[in-house]
């Protein structure tokens, strides 16, 4: 068994609760180290590309509105034991890919989308 099977093994004995926390912990992990590349991207140049294209469909009034919040959703099935997670501008309902079932989130995160909006200004 390798390390990573051993630890899916372990996480799937642990209550809900732990598995919710756990997963924010990684979330926050896996944000750490998206920021760390937005940010050389970003001092590269690499980024400006996205910009351009915002600035240039909002000019063709093509820019679709930007949410003000987002949240990730994390949803569990009670009948079929389904997770999944969905990016919502609401803590709104969802149905179980697995067997269509409406499933309101047990939990609800802000989504740090927000901070990629590019900036509107007047300079
Ligand atoms: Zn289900």
């Amino acid at each position: 068994m390798s390390k990573i099977d051993e630890l899916k093994a372990d996480i799937e004995r642990l209550p809900g609760e732990q598995v919710a926390e756990l997963f924010r912990w990684l979330s926050e992990k896996e944000w750490e180290n998206w920021d760390e590349e937005m940010k050389a991207d970003s001092q590269a140049g690499r980024l400006d590309f996205l910009v351009r294209e915002a600035v240039e469909q909002k000019a063709k009034g093509t820019l679709d509105d930007v949410p003000e919040n987002q949240f990730l959703n994390l949803y569990r099935c009670p009948d079929d034991g389904t997770q999944w997670t969905m990016i919502w501008s609401c803590m709104c309902d969802d149905r179980c890919p697995k067997c269509n079932a409406e499933i309101e989130p047990y939990m609800s995160e802000d989504w740090p989308l927000n901070s990629l909006r590019p900036a509107t200004g007047n300079d």
